[in-house]
């Protein structure tokens, strides 16, 4: 089995207890960052250790803390615990079952980054992690490891738990600042990029849970060790949620760049597709990310490979798809998601993701006509690239590679009312 990293430990009893997280070497980490390093080295390990952000965008993590802009506001961490990408569920995991570990990550960041205030922004419906998180922040205050003077240094910090309200809007970095001020989550435009013009107006740093809860494990392993880990450009392991019709469900953290096919059929993770079906397609990063057909089942999981493929990794949310499920009727109840959850404030995401479900749904449903399927690929055009934020984009991602992968269920629902493959040919037009 390969080295777990951030996910080591997660299955000890009582890990998510102060008492027991250091028992296994929690907070070691800190303290050697507060004692050994200033913060500038810190920013430095980070850029060696190959570090990119795990929420989605996979942008360089020890970069984007050396953009923070340099003037005399104050400075601020934001930790982004609202997942809610579709087909991912690894931020929840971490802050359940071992809150402290990111509240570590938080810590020695924000030295890092010269900050005195973090946020943990932790996405509404996840009550259970929040909760957690408070937990652990408290524990932390009452043992000296947040407030002033962290572990007798001259360094203080306050976190404070954010929860949002439910909206997946509030993922995206300039909207959670707009719902942190108050504010409904709306889309700020960028640039200026937050680390320049963030929370409060002041520099702000953004980053993803578990981008935060891999830091003390760079610290206390060292960049280089951690380097060792993926490939030459994707560097470490990270968490790959697997869903959708494979027998072993779950989350596995593995190194960058093994193959796909080793988490879908190995034994020790996805096991195969259930019911030893045909793979169809999957959906590699989350389902803002072009689907592959099962031709690409060899890929390796790295954000290169991935991307030379012909999509994103993503959030690391693989959905696995079979021969057993309707495309169409899949890719209309992923385009209703970006229909409820557009803000609004632009025209082509605001109408686009109406029209798309609604072309989509009267497609799956027997109702549609041949031009529906060109005139599908036109709004997308209107939408992809003119929208204000990346949701406008992701809503179309699965609709486009949906088309020029599997364009003969879309005209077999039109010439036949129901679906070519599956038990959706069951399914007949109502
Ligand atoms: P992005 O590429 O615009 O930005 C990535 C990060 O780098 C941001 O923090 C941004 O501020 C920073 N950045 C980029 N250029 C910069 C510059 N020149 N100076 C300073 N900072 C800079 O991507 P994004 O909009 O933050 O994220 C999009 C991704 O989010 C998608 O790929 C999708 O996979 C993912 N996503 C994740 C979830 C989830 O629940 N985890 C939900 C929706 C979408
Ligand atoms: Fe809102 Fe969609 Fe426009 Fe983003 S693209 S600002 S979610 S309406």
């Amino acid at each position: 089995m390969p080295e777990l990293i951030i996910t080591k430990n997660l299955d000890v009893p009582g890990i998510d207890s102060l008492a027991v997280y250091q028992q296994y070497g929690g907070y070691t980490a800190l303290a050697k960052a507060l004692r050994e390093y200033q913060p500038d080295a810190l920013v430095e390990m980070m850029k060696v250790s190959g570090l990119r952000g795990r929420g989605g965008a996979g942008f360089p993590t020890g970069l984007k803390w050396s953009f923070l802009a340099k003037n005399n506001m104050p400075r601020y961490l934001c930790c982004n615990s609202d997942e809610s990408e579709p087909g991912t569920c690894k931020d929840r995991v971490l802050m359940e079952r071992m809150p402290h570990r990111l509240l570590e990550g938080v810590i020695i960041t924000s030295y890092a980054c010269h900050v005195q205030t973090a946020f943990i922004y932790v996405r509404g419906e996840l009550t259970r992690a929040a909760e957690q998180v408070e937990k652990a922040v408290d524990e932390a205050y009452a043992a000296g490891l947040l407030g002033s003077n962290i572990l007798g240094s001259d360094f203080s910090l306050d976190v404070i738990v954010h929860r949002g309200a439910g909206a997946y809007i509030c993922g995206e970095e300039s909207a959670l600042m707009e719902s942190l001020e108050g504010r409904r989550g709306y889309p700020r435009l960028k640039p200026p990029f937050p680390a320049v013009v963030g929370l409060y107006g002041g520099p702000t740093v953004i980053n993803n849970c578990e981008t935060l809860a891999t830091v003390p494990a760079i610290v206390a392993g060292g960049a280089e060790w951690y380097a060792s880990f993926g490939t030459e450009k994707s560097k470490g392991t990270r968490i790959f949620c697997l869903s959708g019709q494979v027998k072993n469900p779950g989350n596995y953290e593995l190194p960058l760049g093994v193959p796909m096919r080793t988490l879908i059929y190995d034994e020790a993770y996805g096991g195969g597709i259930l019911g030893d079906r045909e793979l169809k397609a999957v959906i590699p990063g989350g389902s803002s990310t072009f689907i592959l057909g099962a031709d690409k089942i060899d890929t390796p999981l790295d954000y290169e490979s991935i991307a030379a493929a012909g999509s994103m990794l993503g959030s690391g949310g693989v959905i696995v798809i079979s021969d057993e499920t309707c495309i169409v009727g899949a890719i209309a109840r992923m385009s209703e998601f970006y229909r409820d959850e557009s803000c609004g404030k632009c025209t082509p995401c605001r109408e686009g993701t109406f029209w798309m479900t609604e072309i989509l749904e009267r497609l799956e449903h027997g109702h549609g006509e041949m031009r529906d399927i060109d005139l599908l690929l036109d709004i997308c055009d209107n939408v992809s690239g003119k929208s204000f934020c990346p949701l406008g984009d992701a809503a179309t991602s699965c609709i486009t590679s949906g088309i020029r992968l599997f364009r003969e269920e879309f005209e077999y629902h039109v010439t036949h009312g129901h679906c070519l493959t599956g038990p959706g040919s069951k399914q007949q037009a109502h």
